[in-house]
């Protein structure tokens, strides 16, 4: 993907990048101007952007699998148009409601006054996005900032240089440079862009890179959304039938080839049951994925550096004694870095693939004798971005959700309390803080504003001194 003059995209566009600086500067001034963009001009934003979103959406596809090798094309439909586009149409649906100052009540002694809560926009918003859905964590939260009324500049991952591209493109064609703008580069650029002093900053990627990104961004106390990642527990209660569990686990973990912040990470099986999940987990991918070497629905490893990491955490666990299934015949094709889904049975806890968030399609199998165990483990360990338990016996199931804290939930399937336009996201502890995503993320993006009017009537009488016996009254 060079272009004519020899460079990379991500090279060309280093050579003639945009100043951030000026860039802001720019928004705040029209910030100042129009500070409050009406709910028709929301809405035109919101309407072209859907269009272009469809407009583009082969390109969108396209660049994705030139960055990954091969991304299913049909993953790419679903989670960076369709999801983006719903999140645009239930926006879209609220956004009168969400605009809507809500009244609140006022004590007797300040009758006949009233209050009320507006919802104001913040100003300008930076948003930092990973590569892994690279248009999808860049579009997702400007659509709650646009909807609250703000500004926007966008920094995404380096790491997929031709879907930057074309967000770029979406982003030049829809809005204009003073509404919505586009920064590429690497940890550098991404470095300064987090000591910009935002109004707000959204950042999706590591753990790692957050703890920066927060200390940058308390420099001008920049409040921070962040939606990072951690190891994603799966229980499989006692009653659930495993061979269907296998099903949906492998779905979930297979898809974009496990690189999904909240894919299942390791699974919990009854003891007795652990040979009949792997059982189930070899027919699922045979039924899912018959072929993985040229089979188009599957995803490849983002890059060589991503592909060896994850055959190190194999090495590691093979050589910590855990058993490795290989459940497609791709495990080392690092030329076309695809990796079919590899269970990991019994890993020990010093195994790197039982410490490290795996991002990849490895599923380590824990069995266990009683639910408790399980929780327990979950408790011992980073609050997780999503949990996932399946089984049908509520007191089993009110018994983790109590129990357990974790960024968000699914039961009996994996990932698709994602995918919920009325639902918030967002982590808890080290996967994250604050949400997005449905009224959650309006309000994320803006000032609530709490406004008091007195009346014309009420003169503080009961306020103002001389007091005399006046504070008594307030007991009464
Ligand atoms: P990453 O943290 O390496 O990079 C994310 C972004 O931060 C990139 O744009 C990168 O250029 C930028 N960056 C890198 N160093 C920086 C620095 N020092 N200062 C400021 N910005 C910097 O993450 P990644 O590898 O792109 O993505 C994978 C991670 O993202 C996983 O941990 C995954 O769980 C997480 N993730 C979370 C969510 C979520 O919604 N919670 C979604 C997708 C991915």
């Amino acid at each position: 993907t060079a272009t004519s003059s020899g460079a990379t995209p991500q090279e060309s566009k280093t050579a003639d990048r945009p100043d951030m600086h000026a860039i802001l500067k720019t928004m705040r001034a029209a910030h100042k101007a129009s500070p409050a963009p009406t709910y028709e001009e929301r809405i035109a934003s919101l309407d072209k952007l859907e269009a272009a979103l469809l407009a583009h959406k082969e390109d969108i596809v396209r660049a994705i699998s030139t960055d990954f090798g091969n991304r299913s094309r049909h993953e790419s439909l679903v989670s960076e148009v369709f999801v983006v586009v719903g999140a645009i149409k239930h926006a879209r649906d609220h956004l009168r409601d969400w605009m809507e100052p809500e009244g609140r009540e006022v004590a007797w002694a300040f009758l006949p006054a009233s209050a009320e809560v507006q919802m104001q926009p913040l100003g300008v918003v930076g948003i930092i996005s990973p590569w892994n859905y690279p248009i999808q964590l860049g579009i997702s939260p400007l659509v709650g900032a646009l909807a609250a009324g703000n500004r926007v500049m966008i920094k995404p991952s380096e790491l997929t240089p031709n879907s930057s591209e074309v967000l770029d493109q979406i982003v030049r064609e829809v809005f204009k440079p003073d509404q919505v703008a586009v920064i590429t580069g690497g940890p550098e650029v991404g470095e300064e862009f987090s000591k910009l002093p935002f109004d707000h900053l959204v950042f999706t990627g590591s753990t790692r890179v957050g703890k920066i990104v927060m200390r940058n961004a308390s420099e001008h106390l920049t409040p921070v959304t962040l939606e990072l990642g951690g190891k994603s527990p799966t229980i499989i209660g006692d009653d659930f039938a495993i061979e269907e569990a296998a099903l949906r686990i492998i779905a979930g973990k297979a898809f974009n080839a496990g690189q999904t912040c909240i894919a299942p990470d390791y699974v919990f099986v009854p003891a007795k049951k652990v040979e009949a999940f792997i059982a189930g987990c070899k027919k699922a991918v045979a039924k899912l994925y018959p072929d993985i070497r040229r089979n188009e629905d599957y995803t490849t490893i983002v890059n060589e550096r991503h592909f060896d990491r994850l055959r190190g955490y194999l090495d590691d666990a093979r050589e910590k004694g855990a058993r490795i299934i290989e459940l497609a015949d791709a495990e080392s094709d690092r030329a076309t870095r695809k990796m079919g889904p590899i269970l990991v049975v019994q890993p020990g806890e010093d195994t790197v693939v039982m410490q490290e968030e795996i991002f990849g399609p490895i599923l380590p199998i824990l069995a266990y004798e009683d639910l408790d165990e399980t929780i327990e483990y979950v408790n011992e360990h980073p609050r997780p971005l999503a949990l996932y338990y399946f089984g049908y016996d509520q007191s089993q199931i009110d018994r983790v959700l109590e129990r357990t804290t974790s960024g968000g939930v699914s039961i009996n399937e994996t990932m698709l309390h994602v995918a919920q336009d009325d639902l918030p996201f967002g982590g808890v502890g080290p996967s994250g803080m604050g949400h997005y995503h449905a009224h959650e993320g309006f309000v994320s993006f803006s000032k609530k504003k709490p406004v008091f009017y007195q009346s014309r009537l009420n003169a503080r009488s009961l306020l103002l001194p001389p007091y005399g016996k006046a504070a008594n009254m307030f007991f009464r």
